[in-house]
């Protein structure tokens, strides 16, 4: 039986975790996971934000499907969820964005991917007040070669591998000339070794307009960690928000599978939270563990529920709860 390392996370984590679980289990999926937490809970009860034993597992491992995570301000971590991405070198973050069936949204044929770099840029924490009176304040914004590189390579990569002609770099090198330039013109370089694919580059500001206009017209996008942050957010919108979005952080050995959205405190322990972002990752890592007739049972089961549009969480215009939804999906397997 495949380990897994399962970070239930915070607020609405443990609802949406308890889903998948409950799901892998009634499909018969061949993987343990090995539950381990991290974050606000973990620390009101343990006095630590993360413990020793999740760094073990994640190491031992090497796939985690991970909740969300709320980090207690001022408790010496900026955010834990970035804390992992770099501690781990998770440089890849993928999050695909598809049209689903019966989900009513403004558009329709969207199908397309974000690669976000995931360990540099405006992330890396190093901010400071510039005067006494803290009236002035600056940010580092550090891009590298290297980080260029293998963000932008993995983006080309996934677009040979899938037989799609474009990849679409998103920048803002006419006012970054120095830092988002390196990440151009590392582009294109990396493109000339892809003849068979059209690269395009994108100005940030412009391809928000692009985005909400014509959607259908990208099929890879590949850019710096706050712009992706930012698009991939802005592209969860566009197929139906939060509650739908996956994600991934892929290092080179270590994956770390987690939905696009936050622990949403809002709607925390009501049983409304909308527990398909999770589930449509946790698809995605059975597809990179080879499960695939797991992952297509699953997806089949979901998308049939869809299409029918009368199970659904609130999230979607609906009024089922995430139970009634998880045993609606185990239903139909
Ligand atoms: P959020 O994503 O938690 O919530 C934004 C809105 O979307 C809320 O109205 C919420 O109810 C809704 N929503 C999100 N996921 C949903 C789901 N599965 N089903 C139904 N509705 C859903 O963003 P936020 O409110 O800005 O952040 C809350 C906390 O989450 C913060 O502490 C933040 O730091 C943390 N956060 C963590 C991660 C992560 O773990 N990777 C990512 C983003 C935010």
């Amino acid at each position: 039986m495949r380990k897994v390392t399962l970070i239930p996370g915070d607020g609405i984590g443990p609802e949406i975790s308890k889903s998948v679980t409950d799901i892998f289990e009634a499909a018969g999926v061949e993987v343990e996971f090995e539950i381990e937490n991290a974050g606000e809970k973990v620390y009101n009860e343990t006095g630590e934000l993360i413990p020793e034993s999740l760094y073990k597992s994640i190491e031992k491992n090497k796939v985690a499907l991970k909740g969300p995570i709320t980090t207690p301000i001022g408790k010496g971590f900026r955010s834990i969820n970035v804390y992992l991405r770099k501690k781990y070198d998770l440089y890849s973050n993928i999050r695909p964005i598809k049209t689903l069936p019966g989900i009513k949204t403004r558009y329709e044929n969207i199908d397309l991917v974000i690669f976000r770099e995931n360990t540099e840029g405006l992330y890396i924490g190093e901010e400071k007040f510039e005067n006494e009176e803290q009236t002035s304040a600056i940010a580092i914004k550090r891009i590298t070669k290297k980080g260029s590189f293998r963000i932008i390579k993995a983006a080309f990569e996934y677009a040979k591998a899938n037989n799609l002609n474009k990849v679409t770099v998103v920048h803002k090198a006419n006012i970054l000339k120095i830092t988002d330039g390196l990440f151009l013109d590392t582009a294109r370089e990396i493109a000339k070794d892809y003849p068979g694919i059209t690269v395009e580059e994108v100005i940030i500001d412009n391809m928000c307009m692009q985005l909400v206009m014509n959607p259908e017209k990208y099929q890879v996008i590949v850019t710096m960690n706050l712009y992706g942050d930012i698009l991939s957010d802005l592209c969860a919108g566009l197929v139906g928000g939060l509650g739908l979005a996956p994600g991934a952080n892929i290092g080179e050995d270590i994956a770390v599978f987690e939905a696009v959205h936050g622990s949403a405190p809002d709607i925390a322990g009501q049983n409304k939270a909308n527990p398909l972002a999770l589930l449509f990752t946790s698809i995605d890592m059975l597809k990179y563990l080879k499960e695939n007739e797991k992952a297509e049972q699953i997806e089949k089961a979901v998308l049939r529920i869809l299409e029918k549009g009368e199970v659904l969480t609130a999230d979607l215009g609906g009024s089922a709860t995430t139970e009634e939804l998880t045993a609606e999906i185990i239903k139909n397997l």
